[in-house]
C-alpha cells in the first residue's frame, strides 16, 4: 500500500477526543494506546490508518519523504475456523486462554462480528501449521473462529453441523474485506485442517467453500469442465507407487505439507481427508478416488500452471 502523509497524534488528541461527547466512555488504556500510535494517511483513499512506530521525545521520526518501495504485507493467508463450542464457551475461551483468533464470528442472526486481536498483532489460532513450506502460519496470517458445534460421532460415522444462512454472510463479507486489503491468494485461503491435517478438522466439510468462491470471490475453487477432462483421463487404478507419488506431488504443488514417498501412508491419508473436506465435501474417507485426482488437477491446472 501506497502511503504519504503522516500526522504524530500527541496531547492534542487528548484535547480533540475529550471534546467529543462520547469521550467519558472510552476506556482509559484505549487513549493510550491512540497517543502511542501513529496516524498514517493513505494517499489513495485519504483516509487514516492506524499503525505502529516509534515516538520519540528528543527526536521527530519522519515517515513523510522516504516511504520504501520494498516492501509488501506481513499477512499472506487467512485461515478459517470452527470453534466446537457455543457463543459464550467460544468468547470465554478465545479472551480468557491461551488460545485467540483475530475475529470471531457467533452464530446469532445479528450485525456483530467481534475483533479479538488487532490485526497487526499475532493470534494464537493456528498452531502447529505448515503450508507452501512455511510453518507456523500464526506469524504471517489472519485467523476467524466461527461459532459453530463441528461433529458428533455415532458408530464411528460423524455428523457435521451446519453453518446458518446468516452466519454465511458474516463469514462471506468480512473475508472479502481482509483478502482484499492484504490481496491474499485464493490458494491462501486455508481451513485450519489444510494446514494441519490430522489433528484439526475444522471448519469442517460442511463449510461452504464453494458458495464463498462464487458468491464473494474469496479462495478457490476448480472449474467444472477441468475435473471432467481430467476424470476422463485418469487412471483406472489408484494403487501402486507411480500413481500416488503423482497424487501427493500434486497436493505438494497445491500447498499441503506432504512427502512425495509412492506409498499411502497414515500422513497421505490425513492429508487427502483434509483436502476432501475442502474440495470434495461430500466424500471425506480419506481415500483416493477419480474425482478426488481430478479435483486436485484441476485446481493446479487452474492456480500453479
Ligand atoms: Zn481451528
Amino acid at each position: 500500500m501506497n502511503v504519504k502523509g503522516l500526522v504524530f497524534l500527541g496531547i492534542l488528541s487528548i484535547f480533540s477526543l475529550s471534546s467529543c461527547s462520547s469521550s467519558k466512555n472510552i476506556p482509559q488504556k484505549v487513549i493510550t494506546k491512540i497517543i502511542r500510535d501513529t496516524i498514517i494517511v493513505n494517499s489513495k483513499t485519504d483516509q487514516y490508518e492506524m499503525t505502529r512506530a516509534a515516538k520519540l521525545e528528543d527526536y521527530k521520526i519522519n515517515a513523510i519523504n522516504y516511504p520504501a518501495v520494498g516492501q509488501d504485507e506481513r499477512v499472506r493467508f487467512l485461515v478459517l475456523h470452527y470453534t466446537a463450542l457455543n457463543n459464550e464457551k467460544s468468547m470465554q475461551v478465545l479472551t480468557q486462554q491461551e488460545v485467540s483468533s483475530h475475529y470471531l464470528i457467533n452464530d446469532l442472526d445479528d450485525n456483530d462480528i467481534h475483533l479479538l486481536v488487532d490485526e497487526t498483532k499475532r493470534a494464537w489460532h493456528a498452531g502447529a501449521s505448515k503450508w507452501k513450506n512455511l510453518d507456523n502460519l500464526n506469524f504471517t496470517s489472519i485467523g476467524i473462529e466461527i461459532v459453530n458445534l463441528g461433529y458428533t460421532t455415532n458408530n464411528g460415522l460423524m455428523t457435521h453441523y451446519p453453518y446458518p444462512e446468516y452466519q454465511f454472510k458474516k463469514i462471506g463479507s468480512l473475508t472479502k474485506d481482509i483478502v482484499n486489503r492484504y490481496n491474499i491468494s485464493p490458494v491462501n485461503v486455508i481451513a485450519h485442517s489444510d494446514i494441519a491435517p490430522g489433528r484439526k478438522h475444522d471448519p469442517g466439510p460442511l463449510f461452504p467453500w464453494k458458495r464463498l468462491y462464487y458468491e464473494y470471490g474469496v479462495g478457490a475453487w476448480y472449474d467444472e469442465a477441468d475435473k471432467q477432462m481430467f476424470i476422463s483421463t485418469a487412471p483406472f487404478i489408484f494403487d501402486g507407487e507411480v500413481v500416488i507419488k503423482e497424487f501427493q506431488k500434486e497436493l505438494k504443488k497445491y500447498g499441503y505439507d506432504i512427502t512425495e514417498t509412492g506409498i499411502w501412508d497414515d500422513k497421505t491419508k490425513k492429508t487427502t481427508q483434509a483436502f476432501q473436506y475442502h474440495f470434495n465435501p461430500t466424500k471425506y474417507d480419506g481415500n483416493l478416488d477419480v474425482e478426488t485426482w481430478a479435483i486436485i488437477k484441476a485446481l493446479n491446472k487452474k492456480y500453479n500452471p
